[in-house]
């Protein structure tokens, strides 16, 4: 192995002597599991999760976790050359030696690449292919939202949070292995689908209508809950957290260390799927937060402390939290950073407190360019607020400013679009009168809409592929002239990635077709293309437009519906019918519950640390 990554570009990639990575002995520790992120080095060593799983499992004894991730397309060659498996990290064992291999699901676009790596594993692709000694292969991440079309590659997902679920199917792996029962496939399987928020989507028949709308999800036999529920850890100060993380060797996306404020996010944007499965808000307490901080400084060596949660300005206390970490590690030239700025002037004066130092760009997500579009999206912004608050970042040294729109919104018209348009320039207008002397830039950064399951707009239909890119030649047509800076997302990934967020089972067949045609790492832009998947289409007979531009019935049955992630399914039509209407809905933080079924439902709450943060503002 060691001879191999000497032919690779980056073998640093592949070591696994990082700082802070742990080697438990194999023999010593019975369950073993490989958290393999679906994605290069780079993006997977960014994700929190990952840190978060592998510290917990492996404070424990007699378990072991260690790490995979895709290889580059250079390591792959070679393994394939060489008829060499894909191995982990710490040990560069084989990923078949492993009891359970762990795949996140992030985003659709590494459905193809989980693909590639269990074939590169040398594991049989659909779990109804494996015997005995093959590992379980479990799913978790937000792509469990509605996992049907990767559900034959499954043996088992877990929905919500795992500190506390995973151990707990580690420890039950244990004791069937102790008990020689672990090879009795279809007990194990049982066994793991009585376990409190584990799917096993083997145990669940599919049933469709003549129209190909599903039409039941229902248990093969007895035993097997009808509806699964998401797991919550009720209270993060008393959940594990990582302070003492893995440093990587080479540079990664997000080179820096991660102080998670919150889980969750009350502000029911009606298109945001991750506000609604990761609900309810639970806060840390700022002392705690505090203390992680110190040990993660302590153990890492790293120069920037970024606070991450969804939407992190809405943390209770962090004005006091950011002040207080600004000024204790600015001697040791340590930073803060906040990655999610919400859209108003106190957000910018917390970003101005912590950044003294470097000014690079502020980014802001209107994501609509006309206030009645905002309304339909719950964005809860209005252009005063959006001009207040890059007038402040301008007075207050900026010069470059970001701002994130999305395209084919449900109701969108030209004017929205030409919105975009106007709100860009008159910002570019305050710029240049606010900062005089200095260049200011605005970058108009645009996405396109994706209907996501558990949202207001799950039934909606994205808009077709030519429309959208009609749209983004509209306003890169607009958006010319010095200053201004237009980027824009490729219309069919957003394509893809809509026919795989509302999909079912059938499409398993088409992710393993575009995959043999060589599909893979398509979260880059430069692997991604398309052709793979209009073939795959073709060959396996599925109608992608049926998944995405299709407005489905109000009463329809989701592929998802027999998921339980807390939210109500009437809750989302009245939000539905809310945004028709052009009507917002109040964020529950503030006080009035708006009904979302998720407090009730799960048997938890919102957890607020109070503070003094809207004295403040
Ligand atoms: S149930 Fe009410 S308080 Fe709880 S998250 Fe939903 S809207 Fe907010």
């Amino acid at each position: 192995m060691e001879k191999l990554l000497t032919r690779v570009s980056k073998p640093a990639r592949y070591l696994g002597t990082e700082w802070n990575a742990i080697h438990k002995a194999w023999e010593e520790n019975p369950v073993r599991m490989a958290f393999v992120y679906p994605d290069l080095y780079e993006v997977g060593m960014s994700h929190l999760g990952l840190a978060i799983l592998y510290g917990v499992v492996n404070e424990r004894p007699g378990m072991l976790m260690e790490r995979a991730f895709a290889p580059g397309p250079d390591l792959e060659g070679l393994l394939r050359e060489n008829h060499l498996p894909l191995f982990s990290l710490e040990s560069h064992r084989p990923l078949t030696e492993f009891d359970v291999l762990g795949f996140t699901l992030q985003y659709e676009m590494s459905y193809t690449t989980i693909l590639n790596i269990l074939d590169l594993a040398g594991i049989p692709l659909m779990a109804s292919e494996r015997s005995a000694g093959h590992p379980l292969v479990i799913g978790g991440g937000p792509g469990v939202a509605n996992p049907e079309p990767v559900a034959p590659f499954f043996d088992a997902f877990l929905l919500g949070d795992g500190e506390e679920a995973l151990p707990e199917l580690l420890a039950m792996v244990g004791s069937l292995k102790k008990e020689g029962a672990i090879n009795d496939r279809r007990r194990v399987l049982k066994a793991i689908a009585s376990m409190p928020g584990f799917y096993v989507p083997s145990l669940y028949e599919v049933e469709y209508n003549n129209d190909g709308t599903v039409a039941a999800v229902v248990p093969r036999e007895e035993g097997v809950p009808e509806r699964v529920v998401k797991r919550v850890i009720p209270d993060l100060d008393a959940a594990y957290f990582p302070t003492q993380p893995i440093v990587p060797f080479l540079e990664v996306i997000h080179d820096r260390m991660m102080l998670e404020v919150m889980r969750g996010c009350t502000h029911g944007c009606r298109f945001c799927q991750a506000g609604a499965i990761y609900r309810p808000v639970r806060e840390r307490d700022l002392s705690i937060l505090l203390r992680q901080a110190e040990e993660l400084v302590r153990h890492t060596g790293h120069e920037e402390i970024s606070l991450t949660s969804l939407s992190t300005a809405d943390y209770s206390r962090v004005e006091e939290l950011a002040r207080v970490l600004a000024a204790a590690y600015a001697d040791r030239g340590v930073s803060i950073s906040l990655p999610s700025l919400r859209v108003d002037a106190f957000s910018v004066r917390l970003a101005e407190a912590v950044q003294r130092v470097r000014k690079s760009t502020l980014t802001f997500a209107p994501e609509a360019g006309s206030q009645r579009l905002r309304d339909v999206i719950n964005k809860g912004v209005n252009e005063e607020d959006i001009l207040t608050a890059t007038g402040e970042a301008f007075r207050a040294g900026w010069q470059a400013i970001k701002l994130y729109f999305m395209l084919g919104l449900p109701t969108e018209r030209e004017e929205d679009l030409l919105g975009i348009v106007d709100l860009a320039r008159r910002i570019l207008d305050q710029g240049r009168k606010l900062a005089p002397g200095g260049k200011p830039t605005v970058t108009v950064s645009v996405s396109s809409f994706v209907p996501k399951p558990w949202t207001a707009f799950q039934w909606e239909p994205q808009d077709r592929v030519e429309a959208i890119k009609e749209k983004q030649k509209l306003l890169r047509t607009h958006l010319k002239g010095p200053g201004l800076r237009f980027n824009w997302h490729e219309a069919e990934v957003s394509f893809i990635e809509a026919v795989l967020s509302r999909g079912d089972r059938r499409l398993s067949r088409a992710i393993v077709a575009a995959w043999r045609r060589g599909a893979r790492l398509e979260g880059w832009s430069e692997y991604f293309n398309y052709s793979c998947w209009e073939e795959a289409f073709r060959e396996t007979g599925l109608d992608p437009a049926f998944y995405a531009y299709r407005s489905r019935r109000e009463e329809e049955i989701f592929p998802w519906d027999h998921l339980d992630f807390g939210i109500a399914k009437d809750f989302l039509k009245r939000e539905r019918r809310r945004a028709w209407e052009g009507l917002v809905t109040a964020d529950c933080r503030s006080g009035r519950c708006t009904g979302c079924g998720v407090c009730p439902g799960l048997g938890v709450d919102l957890i607020l640390k109070g503070g003094p943060r809207d004295s403040a503002t």
